[in-house]
């Protein structure tokens, strides 16, 4: 939240992400009043920026949502797989589903789409700039400028040389403050020169055990970049053989439309081949597999087979299924393409743990499991020191990230680009 004067504002309102207990947090009441809201931004679509949004409109918020238009058209389908996801949290475990379908479509109808780089009032005094953040589809980070003061939200910050997006925008001079994520501030990302070279080669050393390889995918972004690096690899390329590439997530199906629609957001490479007429998400061998049906059809199709589900985590989703049949055969593979919370089942076994509990069952886990930073939606230490740096911001502001994550990056920023940060706590000032 931020406040000019006596107006009150927030950047994202999303669900905690996690173990059982990390998740409850999302049930405590919001410790402020929606109603005394002036405005709501929104930097991009993922639930843990944007899963809590309607509770916001169903305690008395009145306003506006701020978006890009890629964003609201994700966040449509972000919120309703979130209803479904708590109804049926509700339906096993009776904990509570904390809005319904008409808190969903209130907060659609109040969006209002913004285009990168335009200016906006959002009251009289208080006017905003989204940036091109380059983490997912439609992100962005956000500039305010009030009172003669510069503040700048980061969101979540994009990895280099991501394929469809843009890179992220240099950040604005003359930041009085900045509030930035840290997901990855204290790890490097492997070397990654050809990023094309290190999924082939992943992936044909998976199939040439002759088994599955299961890539856990969140929906938004990672699911479309890897249909998008398959068809150059599979379809314009040939450096692997054909073989069926199942993406079973509804989700991510639909999230793939939107990809399609807002084509003007793409990069350089990705615009031309649009232009030249080739179909980025669609390629022989790749099966979308929508509905309950077809996804029960991919284990009588026998391996080598690749198939992407979510949720990215495996804290849910078609994902489990796979697992719970894959997990314990070595001629399988799993691997981990994004970040993985503590506490979920995806970080468990990224760890060494064997066995793991799934839907009631105890698994072995005797399958190659294999992990890319590389493929990740988020920066690393070096993208965000050089990023933060080249603006040198009066004063920076460190969170999402584990607490020792966020420390370390604290000292690289002062040893390294002489900036001055602190790691953020709940409920902290920062004045301005
Ligand atoms: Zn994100």
């Amino acid at each position: 939240m931020f406040t000019v004067g006596d107006r009150h504002f927030l950047v994202d309102c999303g669900m905690f992400q996690g173990d059982k207990i990390k998740e409850s947090k999302n049930r405590d009441p919001l410790p402020f009043d929606p109603a005394s809201l002036s405005g709501v931004l929104i930097t991009h679509a993922h639930l843990d920026h944007v899963g809590r949004l309607p509770l916001l409109v169903k305690k008395g918020y009145e306003g506006k949502f701020y978006a890009t238009a890629p964003t609201i058209e994700l966040l449509e389908l972000i919120l309703e797989d979130a209803l479904q996801i708590m109804m049926h949290n509700h339906r096993a475990t009776g904990a509570e589903v904390i809005y319904d379908a008409t808190d969903i479509a209130k907060v659609m109808q109040r969006c209002k789409p913004v285009e990168y780089l335009e200016k906006i009032t959002i009251v009289p005094g208080v006017v905003c700039t989204f940036h091109d953040a380059g983490h997912i589809f439609g992100s962005a980070f956000i500039e305010v400028e009030a009172e003669g003061k510069k503040a700048v939200f980061s969101g979540d910050v994009g990895n280099i040389n991501v394929p469809i997006l843009r890179d992220t925008e240099a950040l604005p001079a003359n930041i009085d403050l900045l509030v930035c994520e840290s997901t990855y501030g204290n790890r490097l990302h492997e070397e990654m020169t050809n990023r094309e070279e290190l999924l082939t080669n992943l992936i044909s050393d998976a199939i040439s055990k002759g088994g599955t390889l299961m890539i856990p995918s969140f929906s938004l972004e990672r699911t479309q970049e890897l249909i998008y690096e398959l068809n150059a690899i599979v379809d314009r390329k040939h450096l692997l053989p054909r073989i069926p590439i199942f993406i079973d997530s509804p989700l991510a199906i639909k999230a793939t439309r939107t990809y399609l629609k807002y084509t003007k957001y793409y990069d350089q490479e990705a615009g031309r081949l649009v232009k030249s007429g080739d179909d980025l998400f669609d390629f022989p061998g790749l099966v979308m597999t929508e509905t309950k049906e077809e996804s029960k059809k991919i284990n009588s199709t026998p391996g080598p087979k690749i198939i992407i589900a979510g949720a990215g985590m495996m804290t849910g989703g078609r994902i489990l299924h796979h697992a719970m049949r894959y997990l314990s055969d070595e001629r399988n593979t799993l691997l981990i393409v994004g970040y993985q919370s503590e506490g979920t089942l995806g970080r468990k076994i990224l760890e060494g743990h064997s066995p793991v509990e799934i839907m009631g069952e105890r698994i072995p886990v005797r399958c190659h499991v294999k992990s890319v930073g590389a493929l990740s939606a988020h920066a690393d230490q070096n993208k965000l020191v050089a990023w933060i740096g080249a603006a040198q911001p009066k004063k920076v502001v460190l969170n999402h990230g584990e607490e020792y994550v966020s420390a370390d990056l604290v000292e690289k920023l002062k040893t390294e680009a002489n900036v001055v940060a602190v790691v953020a706590a709940i409920g902290a000032d920062e004045e301005v």
